[in-house]
């Protein structure tokens, strides 16, 4: 038999650490990317198309074993168009569900996971009717395309309102009640096509303006805040008939936790997988593609991923950290870009204190060189 191969609809960074644990398997990727300079080029063959052109995605599955995504942007259309050439695992359910908030949290209810309140908006008045039903302070978000905390507005007071709606209000929107949470957590899983459901421990996250920058884990939580996210992920998982890996972003409000969204893919909370567990998010994705065992999840000592927006630090100064991996997703710099990352494993959390500052010094400072004009 011939060796197998995975179609990656998408070719960014996610793409690039699916080859790169696909690699040891004896699994090959090729990608789908509109850029030539897409970073998952130096891991596998890339066919240079958009993600809704036929062609180009008759081109990248043909022969491939099984197809999949890195990127929740890839239209239903376009699963449902390669279901007809060979499998794709997650299915297009997952990309409907996670590509509309209004379907996502729709969705979260039905299963009985708790959300933050949130209303419809169409027009100006559904916007005041939900800001008199939900209250200040708020967030409206649009209903499709935002990511890195894009296409959102914190309303605070009337003025905010305006001027929220002069910018957004040409779209579907939703208004979310503004969650004063204590942390951000993360959960992360991978079902196979039998419906076996492995799960890593939680995350913790830390944003700055809206894009993440550290995670932490295991996070300290206790037994029954982790059975209620494993809980909750189990749930979306087989409601989605989902095979592969997906993340699902939790607000903990100290009494509640509450659902935020969730990504049908490998996700950046998860990273930290690469070295600080037995198995890796993108390993598990792998195989779960490929009708392969899981693997086990259970991590091998305390993690901080830090995130290089921008531009990436000096790879020795970060590599002189101890138990410190580097990742270059080999992207030109860009202000706010996720342009790499770093984890640090240590045997107990004090021990991630001194290298975790120091790691997050060089990486504000190369995002910092890359914004002073
Ligand atoms: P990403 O792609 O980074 O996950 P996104 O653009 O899809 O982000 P969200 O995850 O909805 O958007 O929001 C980004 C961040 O904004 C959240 O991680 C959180 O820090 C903050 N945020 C979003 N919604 C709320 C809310 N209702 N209350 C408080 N903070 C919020
Ligand atoms: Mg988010």
């Amino acid at each position: 038999m011939s060796d197998p191969v995975v179609a990656v609809l998408g070719g960014g960074q996610l793409g690039r650490m699916l080859a790169l644990a696909a690699a040891p398997l004896g699994v090959r990727c090729r990608f789908l990317d509109p850029k030539a300079d897409a970073p998952a080029r130096d891991l596998g063959p890339l066919v240079i198309g958009a993600l809704d052109d036929a062609d180009a995605l008759t081109s990248v599955v043909d022969g491939a074993t099984v197809a999949t995504y890195e990127w929740e942007g890839v239209p239903a259309s376009s699963a449902r168009l390669v279901a007809g050439m060979v499998p794709i695992r997650p299915g297009a359910k997952s990309l409907e569900v996670s590509q509309d908030r209004k379907l996502e949290k729709d969705t979260f209810r039905a299963l009985d996971i708790p959300t933050a309140q949130f209303a419809i908006v169409d027009d100006r008045a559904t916007l005041d009717e939900a800001v008199h039903a939900i209250g200040l302070p708020a967030v409206l978000k649009t209903r499709r395309g935002g990511y890195d905390g894009k296409g959102q507005a914190v309303l605070r007071d009337d003025a905010d309102v305006d001027a929220a709606w002069s910018r957004l209000g040409d779209q579907p929107l939703l208004l979310e009640q503004w969650i004063a949470f204590e942390r951000e957590l993360s959960v992360i899983a991978t079902r196979d096509a039998d419906g076996h459901v492995v799960a890593w421990p939680l995350v913790e996250n830390v944003h700055e303006n809206g894009t993440l920058r550290t995670s932490r884990a295991p996070a300290t939580a206790t037994g029954d805040v982790t059975t209620a996210a494993h809980d909750s992920v189990r749930k979306l998982l087989d409601q989605l008939d989902h095979v592969g890996t997906l993340a699902l972003e939790l607000f903990d409000t100290g009494d509640a936790l509450l659902a935020n969204e969730l990504a049908p893919r490998v996700h950046n909370t998860g990273h930290w997988t690469i070295e600080g567990a037995v198995t890796s998010q993108f390993e598990n994705h792998i195989r779960a593609v490929l009708g392969l065992p899981l693997g086990e999840t259970t991590p091998v000592g305390h993690c901080a991923m830090v995130n290089f927006l921008g531009g990436l630090p000096d790879p020795a100064d970060v590599m002189r950290l101890p138990r410190s991996h580097f990742h270059d997703y080999r992207k030109s710099p860009a202000p706010g870009r996720k342009v790499g990352h770093a984890t640090l494993v240590a045997d107990d959390p004090d021990a991630l204190e001194t290298p975790l500052s120091e790691l997050l010094a060089l990486a504000h400072a190369a995002s910092a060189s890359l914004e002073t004009p």
